[in-house]
């Protein structure tokens, strides 16, 4: 199979209930705009019956990818798995719970023209599909983040974007990460924009991070982002001879 224009990574973690209607949505949002894609499932080790169902998937349409991890890795681990067997040129990340809906992928792919990398904003919408508790302090923290790194990102958590290939070529991956995706596609002097998107509340399953299990680690992670994006700079050489 050739290359095809775009890929679409999902991470997937006890997603039974999600994954058929998720993917079902995104291919009849996709048909229309007359793009190759591929659909790519990382399995985090889940639990549910994900894996069995989309073995199922797969084998109906080849246009769906999936590959599944040993161990549960996390958030980070599978988009980013997804990320490295992505082969479109253009890639696109969202949650697989219908918080992110598939049908405003349009949304998010039509600033590619004028930007290298476009990021979903929950922020004008995620009352609708969080409680307050969970809104406030991603706005507590996304606040943080952006006075610690110097940045003006509302909000960087979100898994919904769509970017092209080679604003990853040269990222590291560490735990965390999608957290700071804006910034580090920043770094590597690619241009980055939001868009605001809704938010839906979790369409089956149960959510698996609280506000607890990540404030502090995303603390640490945000002081040596914070650390890199100083120390970092891109080296322009003008002349060179023989
Ligand atoms: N996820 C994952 N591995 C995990 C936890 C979550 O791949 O260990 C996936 C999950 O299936 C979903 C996305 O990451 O597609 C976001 O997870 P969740 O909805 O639980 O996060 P929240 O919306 O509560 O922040
Ligand atoms: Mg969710």
């Amino acid at each position: 199979m050739n290359a095809p224009e775009l890929s679409i990574v999902l991470p997937c973690y006890n997603e039974s209930g999600n994954i058929p209607l998720l993917i079902k949505l995104l291919q009849e949002t996709v048909e229309p705009l007359k793009l190759s894609y591929e659909i790519i499932v990382t399995d985090d080790c889940s639990k549910d019956n994900s894996w069995e169902l989309l073995k199922d998937m797969t084998a109906k349409d080849s246009r769906i990818r999936a590959q599944r991890f040993g161990k549960n890795c996390g958030l980070s681990a599978a988009l980013w798995a997804g990320i490295q067997s992505a082969r479109g040129k253009i890639i696109v990340t969202m949650d697989s719970d219908l918080q992110n809906d598939p049908r405003e992928l349009p949304k998010l792919l039509a600033p590619l023209d004028k930007y290298d990398c476009v990021c979903g904003s929950r922020v004008a919408s995620r009352s609708k599909g969080d409680n307050f508790v969970r809104v406030a302090s991603s706005r507590i923290a996304n606040w943080v983040r952006n006075k610690l790194s110097d940045e003006d990102v509302s909000d960087a958590a979100c898994s919904y974007r769509a970017f092209k290939r080679e604003c990853v070529t040269n990222l590291k991956f560490f735990k965390g990460m999608h957290r700071f995706m804006a910034t580090l596609v920043k770094m590597e002097g690619f241009s980055v924009v939001e868009v605001d998107i809704s938010t839906n509340p979790r369409h089956a399953g149960k959510a698996n991070y609280g506000v607890w299990n990540r404030v502090f680690i995303a603390f640490h992670d945000l002081l040596a982002v914070r650390w890199m994006k100083k120390r970092m700079f891109p080296i322009r050489v003008v002349e060179r001879i023989n």
